[in-house]
């Protein structure tokens, strides 16, 4: 298994348990720590490096649409959805599980991604050219945004079609 995903992307790792990267970072992130992240969960993860951590807080931090967010969690929800500006009503659902540490949101314990950063990750989770449920699934241990599973679709088939259109 590590072997045949090594071969396809070096940021696509596998590694038993609380070894995986992503899962270092965010228990760093939580210094209390929650629950474990189990093996079945780290299995695909992200990897996210320490210049690429960077780059998602300040990623997040020059996002407007971030910002909004994140001003909302720490100051607090208001008592109904409507009170929320527009464009920040798809979250109230999630709200309980939403947090903000160290600049990043987090969803749980998925990082939540900037949209200047989302077609890096989509690379990413689809670099070894897996299909749409393997990268949906691969994205649910680690990342989150709105639409992601339907960018998700959108992306593993518009490169399976340039795939299959190059000679
Ligand atoms: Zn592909």
């Amino acid at each position: 298994m590590m072997l045949r995903l090594q071969k396809y992307d070096m940021n696509i790792v596998y590694r038993p348990g609380k070894e995986v990267v992503l899962a270092d970072m965010l228990s760093r992130l939580h210094p209390t720590t929650g629950p474990e992240i189990d093996i079945e969960k780290s299995v695909f993860a992200v990897q996210f490096s320490a210049d690429r951590l960077q780059q998602l807080k300040d990623e997040t931090c020059r996002d407007p649409h971030m910002t909004a967010l994140k001003n909302t969690i720490i100051k607090g929800w208001p008592e109904k959805p409507k009170d929320l500006p527009k464009n920040l009503r798809q979250y109230w659902s999630l709200k309980e599980e939403l947090t903000v540490e160290d600049d990043i949101v987090l969803k749980g314990d998925r990082v939540m991604i900037p949209e200047s950063m989302k077609q890096y990750i989509l690379q990413t989770i689809h670099s070894g050219h897996q299909g749409i449920e393997k990268c949906r699934m691969r994205a649910k241990t680690c990342v989150y945004w709105h639409d992601l599973s339907h960018d998700i679709e959108t992306f593993v088939k518009t490169c399976e079609t340039s795939e299959k259109s190059t000679p």
